[in-house]
């Protein structure tokens, strides 16, 4: 893994961009990520039947506080975003990196519209590590279950999460904010510059102060305090501050400032995971688990835990850079890199597609699932698909996008 800090960060931040879009979104209906031959037949989105466990965070039916709750059954949806963009004239400026912006994220505006929206639709944030949960089977062997959701009645479960809240320099100079901090009031905030230049600490221009201030203002929407699952790499460290290394050439000075910079992120991971956040593994090096010999997907995976890890605590979820799948295909085998990941504690395996499947895996202790990507691809190209969470055209800041083509028939 030594290799000169030039050509790692250029090529990963080459990675971050091209690729954490590319395949982590999906193209049109026309070209699903997955041929539906391999991905749909055999893996109903029907949930499968779940051994009932004893639920701690969730109310076992009947009333509580005056509200219902009865037993979900049903698909648990997945919505995953990537960072949004705070100055969009910063984003869509014409530049090489407008297009992969356009095409990945959403803006404050579209972000603020789609939580309305699907609240209003009946959505409630449910935690991803709630969804499911390891048990030992009849045979000896652990598995995974589906857990019994009971929600508020008529409510449906949403999962939300995060891809590379990382804060990469890139972003940075793309209209992005750059990091979370802690406000004056012990909120989770962003720092960030205006087009201007000028300092802005604000809880309206990011995904995760955003959600913060609407469930504050919209508490049904999260009834067992759920927010969202973060998604982190390690390579530009995690949060917006820089606690990652280079095994080519680092000095004491460095480390010292990455030793500053791992103290000054544990408030913000502590007031994070206390308001309902969760974390998860995006890999360190955004890596294509599909690709990858196994002795890079292990070196990658202990710096991971080395680096990360050791600041945001164990997590039993993966999501898939690129949405590649490990081994090329996670679901009808389990190769040798699903295999070591789970080894390492990894239960829950996120991929990206065109709806919220899911599918415990029957030789493993796994589940694998994919989520539905709200961004300008699907605002542009997947506006039926969608509907059930948003009409994209109430959503889409037509005016403030590239010119490009919209397929809302
Ligand atoms: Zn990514």
């Amino acid at each position: 893994m030594k290799r000169p800090l030039s050509i790692t960060l250029s090529l990963l931040l080459a990675l971050s961009l091209t690729g954490c879009g590319k395949q982590e979104s999906t193209p049109p209906e026309t070209e699903p990520e997955e041929p539906p031959a391999v991905e749909e037949p055999e893996a109903p989105p029907a949930p499968e039947p779940y051994d009932i466990l004893d639920p701690t965070v969730m109310p076992a039916g009947g009333s509580r506080d005056g509200v219902s709750y009865t037993e979900w059954s049903g698909i648990v949806e997945h919505l995953f975003f990537h960072p949004v963009i705070a100055y969009p004239e910063l984003a869509f400026d014409g530049d090489a990196q407008a297009n992969g912006l356009d095409d990945f994220m959403v803006t404050v505006d579209e972000y603020n519209k789609i939580l309305q929206s699907v609240y209003d639709n009946d959505y409630v944030l449910v935690d991803i590590g709630d969804v499911w949960s390891e048990t030992t089977g009849e045979d000896g062997q652990s598995k995974m279950v589906r857990n019994p959701l009971y929600l508020p009645e008529g409510k449906k479960p949403l999962i939300l999460s995060f891809d590379d809240t990382n804060y990469y320099p890139y972003m940075l100079e793309n209209g992005l904010t750059y990091k979370l901090i802690l406000g004056e009031d012990g909120k989770i905030a962003s720092w960030g510059l205006d087009p201007q230049g000028n300092e802005v600490v604000s809880r309206d221009l990011d995904a995760i102060p955003i959600l913060d201030k609407f469930v504050e203002e919209h508490p049904d929407f999260s009834p067992f305090g759920a927010k969202g699952c973060l998604s982190l790499t390690g390579y530009e460290g995690i949060l917006g501050y820089r606690t990652q290394t280079d095994t080519k050439s680092w000095s004491a000075e460095q480390e010292a400032n990455r030793q500053l910079e791992r103290e000054a992120v544990q408030p913000i991971i502590a007031e994070l995971k206390r308001t309902g956040w969760t974390f998860g593994s995006h890999t360190w090096g955004h890596i294509r688990l599909g690709a990858k010999s196994l002795e890079a997907v292990q070196a990658d995976t202990e710096r991971w835990l080395d680096e990360v890890g050791s600041l945001v605590g164990p997590t039993t979820i993966l999501f898939y850079p690129h949405g590649e799948r490990p081994d090329g295909n996670d679901w009808q085998t389990t190769g040798p890199n699903f295999r070591y990941l789970q080894s390492m504690g990894f239960r829950v395996f996120c991929s990206v597609g065109v709806e919220s499947f899911s599918y415990i895996k029957k030789d493993i202790c796994a589940v694998i699932c994919d989520r539905l990507h709200p961004d300008g691809t699907t605002l542009r190209h997947s506006r039926k698909r969608y509907l059930q969470f948003y009409d994209a055209k109430d959503i889409m800041d037509v005016d403030v996008r590239p010119q490009r083509e919209i397929d809302w028939s």
